[in-house]
C-alpha cells in the first residue's frame, strides 16, 4: 500500500535525520491508558473500543488499541483514561478570524461605529489572535477553516502554524462577491465586488501569490440579478481555482444559487440551503463534484438573538468563550438609544422569538441520508456566534435535525479532515495519524452535549488542560 511505503520512507528519513531532530525525539511520549476510544469512521458496536491505550510520540499516534499489546516508551507521561472517552480532535469547517462575534464586528449588518469604531474592533481581533487560538483548543478544536477574510488572513494562517497552542488552519482570502460591503473596507477588505470573469481571474491571481487553501465566492442573488451572468463569474472563479489546484468554496444559501454554484464547480458549500427543500438534482450535483456540505444551522439565529437583546450565554460559553467577548455580549442593554441603529432598535422592540431554520434542518437530514459528506461548521466570528464554544450550539442543532451523535461527531472529525486537506492523516484514532485528540469525561455517543465535557485537548502531541488555557487568557487580559 502506498501509505505503508510512505510510512517506511518517513521512518527511514527520521533515522537518517536523527542528529538534527534530537530534541524532538527526546520529547517524552504521552500514553492514555484504560480509555474508551470513539471511532467516528466506524458504526455500530465497532465505533466504541473500550479499555484501550493510545501512545502519542513526536506529534503522531504510534499506537492505538488493546492495552495488553501496548508498549510504553520509557519516560512516558501517562494519562489515566479510565471512565474517559477519546475522540479525534474536533474541526470547525467554517470560521472567520477577522470577526469576533460581538456587536461591533459587522458594521455592514448593524452599524455600531458610534459605540466602537470598526477599525478598533479589527485591531482588537488582530491583537487577540493568540487568545482566540487558545479558546479553540480549550473547546476541543484542533483544526479550523477560515473561509474568507482580508488578505491578512494569510498572516493568521502563518501565525497559527508557528504557534504550538493554536489549531491547524486552512484559509481563503477576500471573497469574490456579487455585492459591495464598503463598511468593511479599511484598506484590506474581506469582501470585494467582482463584476466580470476577468476581474474574478485577476483577484484570484493576486490571491494565488499567498497560496490560498480555498477560493471563496459570496454568491448573493437578489431579485432582478442575472443568474446566468452570475454563474459565469462563479465558473470563471472555479476554473481559475482548479487550474491552480485550489478548491472552490461558495456561500450560496438558496437552492437556485447552490445549484448554480455546483454547476460552476463548487467543492464546498459553506452553508445550508435555507430556502427550499433540496431535490434529486441538487444531490446529483453534490455527488458529481464530491462536494462537502457545511450546514451552519446556528449562525442566523445567533445574529437574531444578539441583535434583539435575547442572546444568552450557554454553560459552555460562560466557561469556554473569550471573556472579553462574553462581557461585550451584554452591551446592547447599556448603549444609549441614539447610538443604536434604527433596524436594531425596531427588532429589539419587536423581540420576535428566534425559530430554528426548519428547512435547513430537514435538508441536513435528507443529505446525510443520501450519503453527502457533511462537515460541521459554525461561521464563528459573526455576531452572536463566538469562537470556540459555538460548536456545541451547532452540534446540538445538528442532532435536533435528526443526525445521530455518531453522525454529528463524524461531521466534525473524520469527514472534516477533508475540509482541512488532511484526509487519511487526521479524523480517526489510529497509529500513524497526527496526534490531535480530545479526552472527554462522558460518552459523546450517548449525547452530543457530552462533546463539551473536554478533559484534555491534545494537538500535535502536546497536551492542554482547558482550564489552564482559559486562565492564560485572563492573565493576558490584565
Ligand atoms: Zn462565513
Amino acid at each position: 500500500m502506498p501509505s505503508r511505503l510512505a510510512g517506511l520512507a518517513l521512518a527511514l528519513s527520521l533515522t537518517v535525520a536523527a542528529p538534527l531532530s534530537a530534541a524532538a525525539q527526546a520529547a517524552p511520549a504521552t500514553v492514555i491508558t484504560g480509555a474508551t476510544l470513539v471511532h467516528p469512521s466506524k458504526s455500530g458496536a465497532d465505533a466504541l473500543e473500550p479499555d484501550a491505550t493510545v501512545v502519542i510520540q513526536d506529534e503522531r499516534i504510534t499506537y492505538a488499541g488493546s492495552g495488553r499489546a501496548a508498549k510504553m516508551p520509557p519516560g512516558s507521561t501517562v494519562i489515566d483514561g479510565r471512565g474517559k472517552f477519546v475522540i479525534p480532535g474536533l474541526v470547525d469547517s467554517h470560521v472567520h478570524f477577522f470577526q469576533s462575534g460581538n456587536l461591533y464586528t459587522r458594521p455592514d449588518v448593524a452599524d455600531f461605529n458610534a459605540v466602537v469604531p470598526y477599525a478598533q474592533e479589527v485591531a482588537r481581533n488582530k491583537a487577540r489572535l493568540d487568545a482566540t487560538f487558545r479558546v479553540w483548543l480549550a473547546n476541543g478544536v484542533t483544526a479550523v477553516a477560515d473561509v474568507g477574510g482580508p488578505f491578512w488572513n494569510y498572516d493568521v494562517r502563518d501565525r497559527a502554524a508557528a504557534t504550538a497552542a493554536a489549531p491547524r488552519m486552512v484559509v481563503a482570502g477576500p471573497l469574490i462577491s456579487m455585492v459591495d460591503r464598503p463598511q468593511l473596507d479599511l484598506g484590506d477588505p474581506p469582501i470585494i465586488r467582482i463584476e466580470s470573469r476577468e476581474a474574478a481571474r485577476a483577484l484570484i491571481a493576486r490571491e494565488l501569490e499567498r497560496d490560498p487553501d480555498f477560493i471563496k465566492v459570496w454568491f448573493i442573488h437578489r431579485p432582478g440579478d442575472d443568474l446566468a451572468a452570475q454563474e459565469a463569474i462563479v465558473k470563471a472563479a472555479g476554473d481559475a481555482a482548479h487550474a491552480a489546484g485550489k478548491r472552490l468554496a461558495v456561500h450560496a444559501t438558496e437552492l437556485v444559487t447552490a445549484k448554480a454554484a455546483l454547476r460552476a464547480g463548487a467543492d464546498l458549500l459553506v452553508h445550508s440551503v435555507f430556502d427550499a427543500p433540496v431535490d434529486d438534482e441538487f444531490i446529483a450535483l453534490m455527488k458529481k463534484n464530491g462536494a462537502l456540505y457545511c450546514p451552519t444551522l446556528y449562525v442566523m439565529g445567533g445574529y437574531a438573538l444578539a441583535l434583539t437583546g435575547q442572546w444568552q450565554a450557554t454553560p459552555e460559553e460562560r466557561t469556554g468563550a473569550d471573556p472579553e467577548i462574553l462581557a461585550a455580549m451584554d452591551d446592547l442593554t447599556e448603549i444609549p438609544p441614539e447610538k443604536i441603529p434604527e433596524r436594531v432598535a425596531k427588532a429589539m422592540a419587536a423581540k420576535k422569538p428566534v425559530e430554528p431554520p426548519a428547512v435547513a434542518m430537514a435538508n441536513l437530514r435528507k443529505l446525510e441520508d443520501a450519503g453527502i459528506p457533511v462537515v460541521m461548521g459554525t461561521d464563528a466570528g459573526n455576531i452572536g456566534t463566538l469562537h470556540g464554544p459555538s460548536i456545541f450550539r451547532e452540534m446540538r442543532m445538528m442532532a435536533e435535525a435528526g443526525l445521530t451523535p455518531l453522525q454529528v461527531l463524524r461531521s466534525a472529525t473524520f469527514t472534516a479532515a477533508r475540509t482541512m486537506g488532511l484526509e487519511g492523516r487526521t479524523g480517526e484514532i489510529e497509529a500513524g495519524k497526527l496526534g490531535d485528540l480530545v479526552i472527554l469525561d462522558a460518552n459523546p455517543l450517548e449525547d452530543v452535549g457530552n462533546l463539551a465535557k473536554v478533559h484534555r485537548t491534545i494537538k500535535a502531541g502536546v497536551v492542554y488542560d482547558p482550564a489552564d488555557l482559559m486562565k492564560s487568557l485572563e492573565a493576558a487580559r490584565e
